[in-house]
């Protein structure tokens, strides 16, 4: 069946309009649309956003397939509402080769549920000495835009500045994992009033912060783009919002976890809220919000980080830093920007479809819903209440800091160019 006619969602969270597709294309978009031929999604209610983009994935395939595959963790995408994944390049191999990054983009396509672009390493191994090929990765079958040593900081400037030179070319952008070293040796959670009665190694908010007022700097200085990855604090937002005033080409992310959640959650000591910026304190948290309400943080990107079972199962020092995201992030940014007042669903689609596939050149996704664009579609039913059950979960790993958490709403549907991955709240 090549039609598809979703009829009545409110597109955008605007008004309730019939969309019809026909094959992998919106064919028309509008009221009263004829059903004829065509298999009907009744969707009054329901909002229709374009398809989600998640500029920070981990998939953790090659070399960690225990925790996750491309399969599952695509599968875990599409269940999210996303049709576009980029995957980061903390692998085993490092994507810091062209064959890795092709090898991770043909398993995407193999996979089916969702458009998977490689994001490849700065650096050889991921290592900090010596550039990785960057320009041969742009130029192989994935075409990587994005490029970033996640889970580790670029930490050297002069690494960082080459970088930034060298994917000026063609367009390209360093995502960088704002944390210097030094500062967080030892770190296990937010350095703060609850890190000093814990007794835990502090994390503190200028480890972060430092980095991130240099590579403003560097991109300035080197006319380059800069994208931050997990923005986590108050402090953060405040040097974005300055490098932004004088026209630097920086964008930012932020968390679905770093909205909602706190490190008053770490005195549990359940190392499920453990991850990597930590989760910082309230006044954080509404600094984020403010800043993702008004632009200065351009999107919501998840850092989805599974870990198997025994990696989170043991004491908070010992643990893995990181959380499982892609099936949760619509809902939170539900009950942390939409239900709040700070944005409206147009405001969603634009932090987490058009916006993170202008920032990574994702063809194809971030467009908006109207005839003749792909049919990258999700619909979302606001109205749905559940409590999150990680037996659930479409990823193979489970490690959620929302368990037996309720959050609103769901996704009912996911279309990827006109075929259904999500049909009825279910994979397809
Ligand atoms: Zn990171």
């Amino acid at each position: 069946m090549s039609k598809i006619l979703i009829r009545g969602a409110k597109v955008l969270g605007g008004e309730a309009q019939d969309v019809l597709v026909d094959g992998e294309t919106i064919a028309e978009v509008g009221t009263g649309l004829s059903a004829e031929g065509a298999t009907v999604i009744e969707a009054a209610g329901q909002i229709l956003l374009p398809g989600l983009v998640d500029l920070h994935t981990h998939l953790r395939e090659p070399g960690r397939e225990d925790s996750e595959t491309v399969l599952t963790g695509t599968r875990a995408a599409a269940s999210g509402g996303y049709t576009a994944v980029f995957a980061m390049a903390n692998t085993h191999p490092v994507a810091d080769t062209a064959g890795v990054v092709e090898q991770v983009y043909r398993l995407g396509k193999e996979a089916g549920y969702c458009d998977v672009q490689p994001i490849g390493a700065v650096t050889v191994g991921l290592e900090g000495r010596k550039l990785a090929e960057l320009g041969a990765m742009h130029d192989s079958a994935a075409g990587v835009t994005v490029f970033s040593d996640d889970g580790k900081c670029v930490d050297d400037a002069v690494i960082m500045r080459r970088a930034l030179e060298y994917v000026k070319a063609f367009g390209g952008v360093v995502a960088q994992h704002a944390q210097e070293p030094r500062l967080t040796e030892g770190a296990q959670m937010n350095e703060g009033i609850v890190s000093a009665e814990l007794g835990l190694g502090g994390w503190p908010a200028v480890a972060e912060e430092s980095i991130i007022a240099r590579d403003v700097l560097l991109a300035e200085h080197v006319g380059s783009r800069v994208h931050i990855c997990h923005l986590s604090t108050a402090g953060s937002v405040e040097i974005v919002r300055w490098a932004k005033s004088r026209g630097i080409d920086v964008t930012a992310e932020v968390t679905p976890h770093h909205l909602l959640l706190t490190d008053e959650l770490v005195r549990t000591y359940n190392p499920v809220y453990k991850v990597n910026p930590p989760l910082r304190t309230e006044k954080d948290v509404l600094a984020l919000r403010e800043a993702l309400a008004d632009g200065t943080i351009d999107i919501v990107a998840t850092d989805h980080a599974p870990h198997p079972h025994e990696d989170k199962d043991c004491e908070w020092a010992a643990a893995a830093m990181g959380m499982v995201g892609l099936e949760t992030a619509l809902s939170v940014v539900q009950q942390t920007m939409v239900e709040t007042g700070h944005l409206d669903w147009a405001g969603v689609a634009d932090r987490m479809s058009f916006a993170p596939a202008r920032i990574g050149r994702a063809t194809g996704h971030g467009r908006p819903v109207s005839a003749g664009e792909p049919a990258n579609l999700v619909l979302v039913d606001p109205a749905y209440r559940g409590t999150v059950d990680p037996a659930d979960f479409a990823s193979r790993s489970r490690n959620t800091p929302y368990e037996g958490r309720e959050l609103p709403g769901r996704v009912t549907h996911t279309f990827l160019r006109g075929r259904a991955t999500v049909m009825d709240g279910k994979l397809a």
